[in-house]
């Protein structure tokens, strides 16, 4: 740490060049600086948000992109669930959250829902462009179709938001920036590794922040499109019970752990977003 304070961004100007330059800080400032610059002139308008993003691939790149990583995915969980009737109750809530969506007209995905036999991971997840998945383990835990569709329409969520190319685009900003420290700081070997561990501490924390609140804004997603849908949303709350439990009995964690916002911010999150969406209270005769 010390090394790193007197070295490349401390005060070196004595032996470098005579005007005080250091020709490395300078590379360094330039690939910081390209690095920043095309992270921010990455701007698109969500087309289902309205939101302005900073993403790099249009929604055709990211439905290519999901495609081609469905099949490895499948694999890894088992490849689809050979239950038909089961499969198409995903396949049948799927389309229903899907008819659900606001502004959906201008929805660019093509969505797919997937029941993988996977009877070990409790799991679900999404690709960018649409690919939705639920394991077996998952399916199995739940206990009405509001709690499925809760979770589906959690996927869609993430899908829409476009959190996978928005972490994509932002990866590429922080993978800058380690760069350029590491190029400041090349002049000395132990300062060079010390700037580069930094730099990655502080990319990681940032997506850490990041994916929390990626989950808490698909939860709300789950909240709106399963009530638009005409499921009591209330089911969230059962889910993330569930999900609750199985990591506390030592299953393997679900989707997100790393990144997981905590089962008691989640609860709040959902019971929040169910007041702001539905001030005068829930419908009547929902789903459970
Ligand atoms: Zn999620």
């Amino acid at each position: 740490m010390t090394q790193f304070g007197r070295g490349p961004f401390g005060g070196r100007g004595d032996r470098g060049s005579r005007r005080g330059i250091n020709p490395r800080l300078v590379i360094a400032g330039v690939v910081a600086l390209f690095a920043i610059i095309s992270f921010l002139s990455m701007r698109q308008i969500n087309p289902i948000t309205g939101k302005v993003q900073h993403v790099s691939m249009s929604p055709q790149d990211e439905i290519a992109l999901g495609l081609q990583a469905m099949p490895e995915m499948m694999q890894m969980h088992g490849g689809e669930d050979r239950d038909s009737a089961d499969q198409r109750l995903v396949d049948a809530i799927g389309a229903e959250l899907l008819r659900a969506i606001p502004n959906g007209e201008n929805n660019p995905y093509q969505f797919e829902f997937h029941l993988l036999a996977d009877p070990q991971t409790i799991n679900a997840f999404a690709l960018p462009g649409g690919q939705v998945f639920i394991t077996r383990a998952l399916f199995d835990k739940l206990q009405t179709e509001g709690q499925l569709a809760g979770v589906l329409a959690h996927e869609v969520g993430h899908v829409i938001e476009r959190h996978g190319a928005q972490r994509m685009a932002k990866m590429g900003l922080t993978q800058g920036l380690v760069g350029a420290v590491a190029v400041g700081a090349s002049d000395s070997q132990v300062g060079a590794q010390q700037a580069a561990q930094l730099a990655s501490a502080v990319a990681q924390l940032v997506n850490l922040k990041y994916g929390r609140e990626d989950e808490l804004e698909s939860d709300t997603w789950g909240v709106i499109l399963a009530a638009n849908a005409g499921y009591d949303p209330r089911a969230m709350i059962g889910v993330m019970d569930i999900l609750e439990e199985a990591s506390a009995g030592g299953q393997k964690p679900p989707e997100f752990m790393s990144t997981h916002p905590s089962h008691g911010n989640r609860v709040e999150r959902i019971k929040s977003a169910i007041e702001t969406y539905f001030p005068d209270g829930l419908p009547s005769g929902l789903r459970p």
